[in-house]
C-alpha cells in the first residue's frame, strides 16, 4: 500500500497492545471487555479474546483446527473502537505516556497513573 502517506508521525501510535484489557466502545460488542490477543497495526485492527467471534468453516487440519467442520474465531475489531482499561482502577481510561527513570517510555493510566504492563512481544 504505497499510497498511504503518514503526515503526522505518531498519529497512528498504537495505544493498545497485546495482553491489554480493553472495552469495546461501539458496534455489536459495545460495552464488552476482553484481553487483546493480537494487534495488526498495518490495518489498524486487533483481535480480542472472546469478542467478535465468527464461525468459520474449515477443512481438516486447516489453521490448526482439530477436525473438519465449523470452528469459532475472533475477527479483528478496529482499534479505534477499543479503549484501554486500567487493570488497577478497572476503568476505561486514556493512556498517557511518561518516561521511566531509565528514560524508557511507559504507558500509564490517565486516571490513576498506574503503569501499564509492558506490551507483550510477538503474537
Ligand atoms: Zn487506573
Amino acid at each position: 500500500m504505497g499510497l498511504v502517506l503518514i503526515h503526522r508521525p505518531g498519529a497512528l501510535k498504537m495505544k493498545i497492545a497485546k495482553g491489554d484489557t480493553v472495552v469495546v466502545r461501539r458496534g455489536k460488542e459495545k460495552g464488552k471487555r476482553g484481553t487483546v490477543k493480537a494487534v495488526f497495526p498495518r490495518i489498524g485492527k486487533a483481535t480480542v479474546e472472546g469478542l467478535n467471534v465468527v464461525k468459520r468453516h474449515s477443512k481438516q487440519g486447516f489453521g490448526g483446527a482439530k477436525s473438519a467442520g465449523i470452528y469459532e474465531k475472533e475477527a479483528p475489531l478496529p482499534i479505534s473502537a477499543l479503549q484501554y482499561v486500567c487493570t488497577k482502577c478497572g476503568t476505561p481510561s486514556r493512556v498517557k505516556y511518561k518516561l521511566s527513570p531509565e528514560g524508557k517510555k511507559q504507558r500509564i493510566c490517565g486516571r490513576c497513573g498506574e503503569v501499564a504492563a509492558e506490551p507483550v512481544k510477538g503474537r
